[in-house]
């Protein structure tokens, strides 16, 4: 849980999955946009929502609160025409309350006829745009950004709806990925340090743009690239692509995404995440000798890295704990009481695997630590007769100030701690993290916003958050 499970319950949220498809020809599109965005259900629980254009300037679309499954059923998507163009987009309420107003895509009507966003991210000047645009009449509806996005987009489209694209995305400060349905154009945007992941796909013609390489698989479509940080990618309606750059890119996308956001199998700027977490794990042990009888991951986010540190340490891999599939992930309940509630429920311990062992115990991060330590406690209780936690990303000292829910400083238990000082309160017989050196190694050695571990953000932030 990797802390997410950790972070899981222990209060970081992710954000938003995106999806846009741009057809070559009129089809069940709205079919594809449901199974594209069943593969990105993990990166938002609260709301749902398709929007797909008719082709003449108008907009047929829904959204409600819950799980992609529970939303939509046959009998909603059939009511969708079949059209050329869509988007659609799940969400996790990071920011702005947990109602369906809030529910993305965004649809309005704007300079250049009915449109529709999906957005995923936050801004920092959220606000600053905004009072500009209520101080020129503009009214809102939602406490979120993709409203004020969405607004903005329409603001500044002086001469068409890609203009505005560019001209919103040239004065956007933050982390951002969104799709834009104009007619039956198409356009994508991510943000000039590529801090959200933004992936184009190409299927029989058809041009795919989603959050996660995942979504492109189950919708049988091949990676064509990642949208670069700072362009602007337009598909025409005849499925003309060109590319635009609103700044000049430098690429320092979210390393969180590999700790635990992203699905194990998506490839991320394109590195595999899967092979991110399984050699985190191999540097675990490599840094960490610890003597124990098998080593275990938390369920799901974990267990590459736990593989990992199994192939290195010659130590078992062992099933420790069993994940109840049919509960959503703790992380998105809204208030504290029904995250404890959740996690009770959540895991169990395979007593058979684990009784009389001393286990190593591998975990993505730990935010809160209550979750370690109900896990280090089911485990004791199951029989283990040591626990010792690896994690396989640094400890969590600061907030994302880009869209991942990860509360405040004051909640995050390795703020003015030492790693002795949360053992004893986790519970662990001995506790690891991985350094962020270690870390960004094993996502490949590329540049990275790794900020919530050390303060180095993608950008400067000081002037935004001084107390960072
Ligand atoms: S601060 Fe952490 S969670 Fe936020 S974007 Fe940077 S690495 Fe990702």
């Amino acid at each position: 849980m990797a802390e997410i499970k950790s972070l899981k319950s222990t209060g970081v949220q992710d954000e938003c999955g995106i999806l846009g498809i741009a057809a070559k020809c009129e089809q069940e599109i709205a079919h594809d946009v449901y199974f594209g965005l069943f593969a990105l259900q993990h990166r938002g629980q609260e709301s749902a929502g398709i929007a797909l254009s008719k082709g003449d300037s108008s907009v047929a679309y829904y959204k409600n609160m819950g799980l992609v499954s529970e939303v939509f059923d046959q009998e909603k998507l059939s009511i969708f025409p079949y059209a050329k163009t869509a988007v659609g987009h799940v969400r996790y309420a990071n920011k702005g309350s947990n109602n369906v107003v809030n529910a993305q895509p965004v649809v309005f009507f704007g300079r250049y006829g009915r449109v529709a966003l999906s957005f995923s991210g936050a801004l920092i000047n959220a606000q600053q745009l905004k009072d500009e645009m209520l101080k020129n009449g503009h009214i809102f509806q939602s406490s979120v950004d993709s409203e004020v996005l969405a607004s903005y987009v329409n603001y500044c489209a002086n001469d068409d709806a890609v203009s505005g694209a560019i001209n919103a995305a040239k004065k956007l400060v933050g982390a951002f990925a969104f799709v834009y349905m104009v007619g039956e154009t198409l356009i994508a945007v991510r943000d000039g340090y590529g801090i959200k992941p933004l992936i184009m796909g190409e299927r029989d013609g058809d041009i795919i743009f989603a959050s996660e390489s995942c979504a492109l698989e189950a919708l049988s479509a091949k990676i064509v690239r990642d949208v670069l940080p700072g362009e602007v990618v337009v598909v025409d309606k005849d499925r003309n692509i060109s590319s635009y750059f609103f700044t000049k890119g430098c690429k320092k996308p979210c390393i969180f995404e590999h700790v635990y956001t992203a699905r194990a199998d998506s490839k991320m700027d394109g590195v595999s995440v899967y092979e991110s977490r399984r050699q985190a794990g191999r540097k675990l042990a490599e840094l960490y000798n610890v003597e124990a009888d098998i080593v275990a991951g938390v369920p799901d986010s974990a267990l590459a890295a736990a593989k990992g540190y199994s192939e290195v340490s010659g130590l078992p891999f062992t099933d420790a704990l069993i994940k109840n599939r049919y509960i959503g992930r703790t992380f998105i309940q809204p208030s504290q009481a029904m995250r404890e509630n959740s996690v009770k429920i959540k895991l169990s311990a395979f007593a058979h695997n684990i009784k009389g062992k001393r286990l190593v115990l591998i975990d993505d991060s730990i935010v809160r630590g209550t979750t370690s330590k109900k896990i280090i406690t089911l485990l004791r209780q199951a029989g283990a007769t040591e626990v010792h936690m690896m994690i396989a990303s640094p400890m969590v000292i600061n907030p994302c100030h880009f869209g991942v829910d990860m509360d405040t400083k004051e909640q995050l238990i390795a703020n003015g701690r030492t790693e002795e000082e949360i053992r004893q309160i986790i519970g662990a017989d001995s506790l690891h993290y991985l350094p962020v050196e270690s870390l960004c190694e094993a996502c490949g050695g590329k540049e990275y916003c790794t900020g919530c571990f050390d303060g180095d953000y993608s950008f400067d932030i000081s002037g935004y958050y001084p107390e960072n």
